[in-house]
């Protein structure tokens, strides 16, 4: 049974709250990250580029944030495949991924079957190479 308009609607204010939130939290955890380098860091920091930034990050606030940054880019990918017309179905199966489990994981590109296969295949749970 394909998604009604409402549902659509329903699970497209889901994932523009989910969205905002997180882009407030990756900003303020980078923010703070940046600040934390600062503060540890004496004299300027004149071209170090983000990459020696990123170095200085700890490891748990750089866990967090790729975490909070790959979530984001899940977020968008729903909401493209939204403007789309092709949310809601499983890109390995072509089936319908069910309200249900729309309802649980509004981002999600795997029907609950696929998803485990994903999973077990590539023993990344929850994060899809896709
Ligand atoms: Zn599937």
């Amino acid at each position: 049974m394909p998604l009604t308009p409402k549902q659509l609607q329903q699970l497209r204010g889901v994932l523009t709250k989910r969205r905002e939130a997180l882009e407030a939290e990756t900003h303020a955890d980078a923010a703070k990250a940046r600040g934390d380098v600062y503060s540890q860091t004496t004299g300027p920091v004149a071209d170090t580029g983000d990459e020696a930034t990123a170095d200085l990050i700890s490891d748990v606030e750089n866990a967090e944030l790729s975490r909070d940054l790959q979530e984001l880019r899940e977020i968008d990918a729903a909401l493209a495949r939204m403007a789309k017309g092709s949310y809601g179905t499983c890109i390995d199966c072509g089936e319908e991924i069910g309200l249900e489990r729309l309802h649980s994981e509004p981002a999600a590109v795997r029907c609950f079957k696929c998803q485990s296969v994903h999973e077990k295949t590539f023993l990344q749970p929850g994060k899809p190479t896709l």
